[in-house]
């Protein structure tokens, strides 16, 4: 029997707000990332590989129209899915000339699109592309969502990672998407090999005190080729193990609001090209090692909640309310 998950999945998220199955489509535009291309660093992430994140998504010679309409037909006949979202899912998808964005978002208003997720990075948030978005969102009745990768709160580790940006521009970034009202959601890789324990944990306490909406969890991967898989080969990286992962998630959950989504608990990655992938194990076997231990520890999402709005007067607003009985 198929155990209820101990935390706030995507799926139910999506069925409550849409009231029925509804689906993402990958897209891949031809941009590039400012980590990449001297802006804001030359050798990008040190993880990052050469297809960015879109592996599963068509090549960006095809119009977004194009992707869409491939991808919806296809997910329509195998589903019977009605509703979609379309995902601008590879590289830095706001790193674009604003007459450049705008036109690509265009081009994803179709009837059955739902709403518009959009993949960036920190220092690729403007408030001009902003104020796009939302007449956009209004005028097209599209929601919109704004996937920020983050990696880690551990401003060190960024450094580590090559990320070209700090905690400060992600906490700037997020401040403006929830000015403009959008669904905001953050990637993080729990894994990292220069991160505690404690850096998890204040992941799930920054996000939640900044008001995150959704979350997507990854392990680490390493992939071929890139400055990180010349570490891992050479032995400088010492990676934790699987079951110390699972732990990671579960206290990583527990100080985690509530109300925040879990869009992903464990990345999916290409297996060939990575030279360290989910510790060689299936996704959904460790979604169900996960489940498992949630259960036997009677561990569930928030159960740590108890950190913001002044934690240390709250037992005097107790005091005061008990008087008034
Ligand atoms: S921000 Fe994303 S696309 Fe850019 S280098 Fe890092 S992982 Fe690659």
């Amino acid at each position: 029997m198929e155990m209820k998950a101990r935390y706030r999945t995507y799926s139910e998220y999506l069925k409550e707000k849409y009231g029925e199955k509804v689906y993402k489509i990958p897209l891949n535009l031809p941009v590039t990332c400012p980590n990449r291309d001297g802006v804001s660093g030359i050798k990008g992430c040190i993880f990052c590989g050469e297809e960015g994140a879109g592996f599963e998504s068509l090549c960006n010679r095809v119009s977004v129209v194009e992707q869409l309409n491939q991808n919806i037909e296809y997910i329509r006949k195998k589903y019977k899915a009605e509703k979609f979202i379309a995902f601008f899912q590879n590289f830095t998808n706001t790193y674009l000339a604003l007459g450049d964005f705008k036109r690509y978002m265009e081009e994803a208003l179709l009837k059955d699109v739902v709403e518009i997720a959009i993949s960036t990075r920190p220092d690729c948030i403007h408030d001009d592309y902003l104020q796009y978005l939302k007449d956009l969102s209004y005028r097209a009745n599209k929601n919109i969502t704004i996937e920020l990768g983050l990696q880690s709160v551990n401003y060190h580790t960024l450094k580590k990672i090559n990320r070209g940006h700090s905690l400060a521009e992600f906490i700037d970034a997020m401040l403006r998407i929830k000015k403009y009202g959008f669904c905001s959601c953050v990637h993080l890789i729990l894994n990292l090999p220069w991160d505690h324990a404690e850096d998890v944990i204040e992941s799930a306490k920054v996000l939640s005190a900044l008001g995150v909406d959704q979350v997507k969890l990854h392990s680490l991967y390493i992939v071929k080729g890139t400055e990180m898989g010349r570490q891992y080969e050479k032995g400088e990286l010492t990676l934790i193990s699987l079951e110390e992962y699972v732990d990671r998630v579960i206290s990583f959950l527990e100080y985690l609001n509530p109300e925040i989504v879990l869009q992903r608990i464990i990345g999916r990655a290409p297996e060939e090209n990575t030279l360290f992938c989910n510790w060689g194990t299936s996704w959904w076997k460790i979604k169900d090692m996960l489940d498992e231990r949630m259960e036997a520890l009677d561990s569930y999402q928030g159960k740590k909640f108890d950190y913001l709005n002044g934690k240390a007067v709250k037992h005097f607003i107790m005091d005061d309310e008990g008087k008034k009985d």
